[in-house]
């Protein structure tokens, strides 16, 4: 049984692995220079591998569980235990390879993958696969650079019987995931849902965060529509930019992104308080009357932070005593406090996104096999299919869960 992976990313390569181990003999087609480039950067570089708490997937979140429930935590524990990578839980439920480095995930796969003679092929960028009788024909090209506009000028076919398809998404196409990959699959009649960037840094009106850049708040905060109702929440901490606004807790807001949104920020957490921030500002301006009010919240944020706020909240003169604001000062600062909200303009976009939000209809796949219902011999796993998760590990973990699956099964099933 000859089985080509197309995507040398996660899911290809447990695909690959497992398919092998089944007695198939698997190549593997990827166009980077190398496979599992985006591995290596996963998790700030520790690779957050799955996670044990509750699933949190988007797109088809049904399929997703259905994934998971053939092929979950323990299996996923075993998978990395037979691939000599003992595993770390860290907080939330976050699983990371106990020496907390992606890149000991990338050689223990690599070498299992040598050890099972898979013909890895790399620089070699698929473009259509087409079905003839019983086996199927990959073409595309091979010798291309990483660099997607200077495409490779060999062109390559190649027969196989089964093919699985793992390409990835639309997001970090620097790691070969430009979203033209898609394409692989509609041709057999697969539809693809609209795309959006998830996990992802929301960009707001660059004057409204001045002075405010590499700054860290704990904050609460949420998605307002355009009516002005909620939309999604998070809490966590959120990381400040020139123009725009990331950390986890923001990222996880990207793909609920729609024209005309207001992100509200709740910085009590700052504070470690539920309570109206109103009585604790009039406390601290009872405290230090004769300060100049760009320190009234000193002690409570950070300096950047406290300045910030007052400049939100209206106040102008920040050297002026503290004793000079009013009972409205002091209640719109603690307003401000409570909720600070800002225009979304948008999200960075793909470029930068963690990963894609929607991508192929799972509806004409069978998440026990990974197999196409439309073309017999044909799978799907990882990122190029409609499910994606929040950040904690959901995305690697439903890229290996499928691929293992979609192996597993290509190879010879059960
Ligand atoms: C910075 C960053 C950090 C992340 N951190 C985490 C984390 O800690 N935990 C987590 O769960 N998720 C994380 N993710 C998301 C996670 O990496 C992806 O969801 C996951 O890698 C998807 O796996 P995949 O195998 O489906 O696709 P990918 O890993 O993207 O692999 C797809 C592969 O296919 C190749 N390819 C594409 N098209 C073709 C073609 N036509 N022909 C040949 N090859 C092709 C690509 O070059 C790529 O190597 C992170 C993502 C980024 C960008």
């Amino acid at each position: 049984m000859r089985i080509t992976v197309i995507g040398g990313g996660a899911a290809g390569m447990a695909a690959a692995i497992t398919s092998a181990e089944a007695g198939a003999a698997v190549t593997v087609l990827e166009r980077n220079a190398k496979p599992l480039k985006k591995l290596g950067v996963t998790g700030n570089g520790r690779g957050n591998l799955f996670n044990t708490g509750e699933p949190a997937y988007f797109g088809d979140a049904a399929f997703a569980l259905a994934a998971l429930a053939r092929c979950g935590i323990s299996e996923l524990a075993k998978f990395f235990a037979s691939l000599g990578v003992p595993l770390r839980e860290e907080g939330e439920g976050r699983v990371y390879p106990a020496s907390l480095q992606a890149s000991a995930v990338q050689d223990a796969l690599m070498l299992r993958a040598n050890q099972l003679a898979i013909d890895i092929r790399c620089r070699m960028r698929a473009d259509n696969i087409t079905r003839e009788q019983d086996e199927y024909l990959i073409s595309g090209r091979q010798g291309i650079g990483d660099d997607p506009r200077h495409p490779g000028e060999e062109p390559f076919s190649l027969h196989t019987d089964k093919v699985v398809v793992a390409c990835g998404g639309a997001a970090y196409p620097a790691h070969g995931t430009d979203g033209t990959a898609y394409g692989l699959l509609t041709a057999f009649g697969h539809r693809q849902t609209a795309l959006a960037p998830a996990l992802c840094a929301l960009t707001v009106p660059q004057k409204r965060l001045r002075g405010l850049s590499g700054q860290r708040v704990r904050v609460k905060l949420w998605l307002e529509d355009a009516q002005g109702n909620p939309v999604h929440g998070s809490r966590g901490e959120a990381l400040f930019a020139d123009d725009a606004v990331s950390g986890i807790a923001a990222m996880q807001l990207a793909r609920f992104v729609k024209e005309g949104m207001t992100l509200c920020l709740d910085l009590r957490d700052e504070l470690n308080s539920e309570q109206s921030a109103l009585p604790f500002v009039q406390s601290l301006a009872a405290s230090r009357p004769e300060q100049p009010a760009a320190e009234l919240l000193a002690g409570a944020f950070s300096r950047p932070a406290a300045r910030w706020i007052l400049r939100e909240a209206g106040v102008k003169d920040l050297s002026a005593p503290i004793s000079a604001l009013g009972p409205a000062a002091l209640r719109a600062v603690a307003g401000t406090v409570e909720c600070v909200r800002l225009p979304v303009l948008g999200t960075r976009g793909f470029a930068f996104a963690q990963v894609t939000a929607g991508g192929i209809e799972t509806k004409d796949f069978d998440p026990e096999t990974m197999e196409s219902r439309l073309s017999p011999g044909l799978y799907a796993a990882g990122e190029i299919l409609d499910v994606d998760g929040d950040c904690g590990g959901f995305n690697l973990m439903f890229a290996f869960a499928s691929g293992l699956i979609a192996g597993t099964e290509a190879g010879g099933g059960r």
